[in-house]
């Protein structure tokens, strides 16, 4: 049944679904562009140096020596050194040197007034009006707690979220983000020969051919479809997720294509489904994926419903009834979440959950 006022007056069955379905459209572009907070991972506090002073290896020295701290990641396990307390473990430049790193670049100079109360805290506070952040790669993360003092254990960048402040989770998702670009372009990929990082970690150079290589990250669309009466969503899942883990559809976006059409692409590739108006959301960097990525969200509206599941991307696909999808959220978002279910849907730190929200909480659906 259509959700929608019903029109008064004589208008056709035509112009009475182009009437709701352009009702649809409006309520959804309302919810997409209304405020809200900052997404997990993102409002870092640190204010990088200007590329004249990073270009400069005499004051990136400096910078190092005089005040630095450094956050240490475990780039295979995808996780980064806490204290005792489950909070950031920060260790001076030098430790981190000393205990062997890949790579190690700078983050950039914390505001006094942005430091979390974990970072206060913390040996280094006495220089805190003008501390670098630094965050290094380590070589063997099993030796760091014996080493460092004030490193307790790694924890994944997931379980990092609550853990630290959303300021200090942003530090460290743009950490493992660049981190991992170096680990995987350590060569030049003009001549193949092994590039070195420069502008303290914010490049790499070539030595034989001169090829400037700067940290890259991959977009990602993802989206909640919207049936086109607005009274389903279209969730899809992968067979490696837990038994009824459910979630939006998603992929990488393709050299040469807008937001919308990647979105309309992988919707159509992956569930058969058509999808007409695809509505910007939000953005979020996201480094918990196999690359450095950047997931652009949308709500998109479905033309159709049938399903033809490339079964090489989902296991399966359906389409929700908006009210089970809210109470699966409430689930997700509960402390500790659902883990069992017969739809388990994405926790609030994804996009995907604040996608599917935002559909749930559109003007003129039902509650
Ligand atoms: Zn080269």
């Amino acid at each position: 049944m259509c959700p929608w006022t019903p029109c008064k007056g004589a208008l056709s069955l035509s112009e009475h679904m182009k009437s709701a379905a352009e009702r649809l459209r409006s309520s959804v572009i309302a919810a997409c562009t209304k405020r809200r907070p900052e997404p997990c991972y993102a409002g870092s506090h640190l204010v990088r140096p200007l590329d004249s002073k990073l270009e400069d290896a005499l004051w990136l020295a400096a910078a190092e020596r005089e005040s630095s701290a450094v956050i240490l990641l475990d780039l295979k396990k995808n996780a980064v050194a806490v204290n005792s307390a489950g909070g950031l473990a920060y260790a001076s430049a030098a430790q981190a040197r000393e205990i062997g790193v890949d790579e190690m670049i700078l983050l950039g100079r914390r505001k006094p007034h942005a430091m979390p109360p974990s970072f206060l805290n913390e040996r280094y506070a006495k220089t805190a009006s003008d501390t670098m952040c630094f965050a290094a790669s380590i070589q063997d993360p099993d030796g760091v707690a014996r080493a460092v003092h004030g490193v307790s254990r790694f924890v994944g960048l997931r379980d990092i979220v609550g853990r630290a402040s959303s300021a200090e989770a942003a530090m460290v998702g743009q950490a493992r983000n660049v981190l991992h670009w170096h680990r995987s372009h350590t060569f030049c990929g003009a001549c193949g020969s092994r590039s070195e990082p420069k502008k303290g970690g914010w490049k790499r150079l070539c030595p034989s051919c001169g090829t400037q290589h700067f940290p890259r990250t991959d977009p990602v669309v993802i989206s909640a479809v919207l049936s086109a009466d607005g009274t389903r969503c279209l969730v899809g899942r992968q067979a490696l997720w837990p038994k009824g883990r459910f979630s939006c559809l998603a992929g990488f976006l393709d050299p040469g294509e807008t937001l919308e059409e990647g979105v309309r692409r992988e919707v159509r590739e992956e569930s058969g489904v058509l999808v007409g108006d695809v509505i910007y959301h939000s953005s979020q960097p996201w480094p918990n994926g196999p690359s450095p990525q950047l997931m652009l969200g949308a709500v998109a509206i479905a033309h159709t419903e049938a399903l033809i599941i490339d079964t090489s991307e989902l296991e399966s696909a359906r389409w929700v009834e908006l009210a089970e999808v809210r109470e699966a959220l409430r689930a997700a978002a509960a402390r500790p979440p659902a883990t069992d279910g017969e739809l388990l849907m994405p926790q609030p730190l994804a996009l995907a959950h604040q996608l599917l929200t935002t559909c749930t909480e559109l003007e003129g659906v039902g509650s």
